[in-house]
C-alpha cells in the first residue's frame, strides 16, 4: 500500500500503515450539537467522508468513530433557554446533522457515541488523572488539568513554551474552543445551578460536575478502541485547524497521560476552513449557510461535492455562487457522460478507451493515494469523460472497465448529480448565457439550463426578485422550472414538437 498522508504532528506527509495491517481506527471529532452545522463545519466532515470512502477502498477495515458533542457550555446554554432537558433538546439538532450529512451522501461512521452516554469513562479517566498527579481539584470544586506536570504539552501545536506559561494564575474554565489560551484547562466543572435545571451534572468520587469537552474525546475514543481491539492508540484522529490547539493538544495531554503511551493517534489530519468573504465561515460572525440552506434551494449534493473536492482539504476554499455555478456545471457534465456510458451500446473497449481507462485508474489512485489530492483525482475523471465521449463519437462500445470506472469514481468522490440528467447536449457556462432564447432546439436546452443555475444562484442570495424573473423568462421561453432536492430542473414544454 503506497498510501501518503500529511501528518500534523510531523508536519509532513509520511507513509501511512494502520498499526494491525488491514485495520484502521478513525476518530474525527464531530458536530457540537446546539444549532444546526454550517457547510464550513461540513466541509472538515466531507473531507473525512473522503478520507474514510478512501481507506475503504483502498481494502482496509476501517473502524470510524465520529462523536457528537451533546454536553458544552453551548448546548446546555440553548437548552436552558428553551427550558428542555438537555438530552431532549439536543435530539433534534442530532437528527438534523444526520438528514443533513444523508443529504451530503456523507457515509455512516460505525459508531456516533454521544458524550452524555460515556460519562462513567470520563469519571473513570478524571480519577485515573488525579491519582497521576497530573490533575488537581481546585476551591470552586472543578479539576483541572496541570500542564506543568506534563512536559510533552504542545508538541502537535508547536507553540511556544514561554507562552504556554506566562500568566499561569488565571485559570481557563470555559470549552470553548476558539479561546486562545494555553494555560491548565478545564476537566470536570463543578455543577451550576444551570446545569442542574437541564440535567447535565453527575456525581463523581471528586464532585458533582460534568466533563470538559476535551476530556470528552478522550474519553470516548479511549473507551471504544479499547472494548473493541485492546489498543489505547488511535491510528488517524482528524478534525478541522482550528481544533490542533487547545482541543487536540489537550485531547493528548490527558490521553497519554493516562495510558502511558508516547502518543494518542499516530497520524493527525487537519482540514482547512472554509471562509465565505474571506473570513472563516462561522455562527459567531454570522457569515455560514447551512446544508438544510442549499437543499431547499433544490442544489444537487453532487455539487457541492464537486465543490468542496476540487479544493485540497489543506488548502483554504472561500464559498460562493460564482463556484457553485461551476461545479452545478461539472457535476452535470459528469452526469451526462455517465448516462451516456450506462445507455451505450455493450461491447468490446477499442484501444483508445482501454488508454483512457488505464490512465484514469493510475491517476485516480495516485492522487489519492498523495495525501488525498482530491483536485488531482476529479481532474482524472473529467480527462477520462473527455476521452471516453471522444471514442464513443467514433462509435465505440462500452465493456466492463469503463462501468467500473464510474462504479469507483461513484464510491469516492460520489459528485454525480442525482438520478438521470433532463436535458441534454452541451451544458452552457454561466457567462455565455443570453437574456434571448437561442432559435436551435440543443440550445435552447443548454440556455434553459444555464439559467436554472442562475435561479438557483439569485434563490441562494435571497435575491427573489431575481429568481422570479428567471422563472418568469424560462417559462415564456416555453420551459417548466421546478425546485426540487435534487436539482433545478427545467422541462421543455411539449408546443414545438
Ligand atoms: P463544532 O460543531 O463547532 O464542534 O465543529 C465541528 C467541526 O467543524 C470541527 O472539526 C471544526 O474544526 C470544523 N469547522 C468549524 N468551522 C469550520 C469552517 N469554517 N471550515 C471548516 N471546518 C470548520
Ligand atoms: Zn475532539
Amino acid at each position: 500500500m503506497t498510501l501518503a498522508l500529511h501528518n500534523t504532528m510531523s508536519r509532513t506527509v509520511e507513509p501511512f500503515r494502520p498499526l494491525v495491517p488491514g485495520r484502521v481506527t478513525f476518530y474525527a471529532c464531530g458536530p457540537t450539537v446546539y444549532n444546526y452545522a454550517h457547510i464550513g463545519n461540513f466541509r472538515t466532515f466531507l473531507f473525512e467522508d473522503l478520507l474514510h470512502r478512501w481507506l475503504v477502498a483502498s481494502g482496509l477495515e476501517v473502524f470510524y468513530i465520529m462523536n457528537l458533542t451533546d454536553v458544552d457550555d453551548k448546548t446546555i446554554k440553548g437548552a436552558g433557554a428553551a427550558g428542555t432537558p438537555l438530552r431532549e433538546h439536543v435530539t433534534q439538532f442530532i437528527d438534523a446533522f444526520h438528514a443533513d450529512r444523508r443529504y451530503l451522501r456523507i457515509r455512516d461512521a460505525s459508531v456516533y457515541p454521544r458524550a452524555t452516554e460515556f460519562i462513567q469513562p470520563m469519571i473513570a479517566l478524571v480519577a485515573s488523572l488525579i491519582d497521576k498527579g497530573v490533575a488537581y481539584r481546585s476551591e470552586d470544586g472543578s479539576v483541572y488539568f496541570a500542564i506543568g506536570k506534563f512536559p510533552a504539552y504542545g508538541r502537535l501545536s508547536r507553540l511556544d513554551t514561554r507562552e504556554l506559561l506566562a500568566g499561569a494564575s488565571e485559570r481557563v474554565s470555559t470549552d470553548e474552543y476558539a479561546k486562545d489560551d494555553a494555560r491548565d484547562f478545564v476537566l470536570w466543572k463543578a455543577a451550576r445551578p444551570e446545569d442542574e435545571a437541564v440535567g447535565a451534572a453527575w456525581d463523581a468520587p471528586f464532585g458533582r460536575g460534568r466533563p470538559g469537552w476535551h476530556l470528552e474525546c478522550s474519553a470516548m475514543a479511549l473507551a471504544l478502541i479499547g472494548e473493541k481491539f485492546g489498543v489505547d492508540v488511535l491510528d488517524i484522529h482528524a478534525g478541522g485547524v482550528d481544533l490542533i490547539f487547545p482541543h487536540h493538544e489537550d485531547e493528548i495531554a490527558q490521553s497519554c497521560a493516562h495510558t502511558g503511551q508516547g502518543e494518542f493517534a499516530r497520524f493527525w489530519l487537519h482540514g482547512e476552513f472554509m471562509t465565505l468573504g474571506g473570513t472563516k465561515m462561522s455562527k459567531r460572525y454570522g457569515n455560514f449557510l447551512t446544508a438544510r440552506d442549499l437543499a431547499e434551494n433544490g442544489m444537487d449534493p453532487g455539487a457541492v461535492r464537486l465543490l468542496v473536492y476540487n479544493t485540497h482539504y489543506r488548502q483554504a476554499l472561500d464559498w460562493s455562487d460564482e463556484a457553485l455555478g461551476h461545479a452545478r456545471v461539472g457535476s452535470r457534465r459528469l452526469g451526462e457522460f455517465r448516462d451516456r456510458v450506462r445507455a451505450a451500446p455493450k461491447g468490446a473497449e477499442s484501444g483508445a478507451l482501454i488508454e483512457a481507462i488505464e490512465a484514469f485508474r493510475r491517476d485516480f489512485k495516485l492522487a489519492l493515494d498523495d495525501d488525498l489530492n482530491s483536485p488531482r483525482a476529479l481532474a482524472a475523471l473529467f480527462g477520462l469523460a473527455r476521452e471516453a465521449n471522444r471514442a464513443l463519437d467514433a462509435g465505440d462500445h462500452v465493456g466492463d472497465n469503463l462501468l467500473s470506472c464510474i462504479s469507483l469514481a461513484e464510491d469516492v468522490l460520489d459528485v454525480f448529480p442525482t438520478g438521470t440528467a433532463r436535458l441534454t447536449g452541451q451544458s452552457t457556462v454561466d457567462d455565455e448565457l443570453t437574456e434571448e432564447a437561442p432559435a436551435d432546439r440543443e440550445s435552447r436546452s443548454a440556455w434553459a439550463v444555464g439559467w436554472a443555475g442562475r435561479r438557483f444562484q439569485a434563490r441562494l442570495a435571497r435575491d427573489y426578485a431575481e429568481a422570479d424573473r428567471i422563472r418568469a423568462m424560462l417559462e415564456s421561453a416555453g420551459f417548466e422550472v421546478r425546485d426540487t432536492r435534487d436539482g433545478v430542473e427545467v422541462v421543455a414544454r411539449r408546443q414545438d414538437g
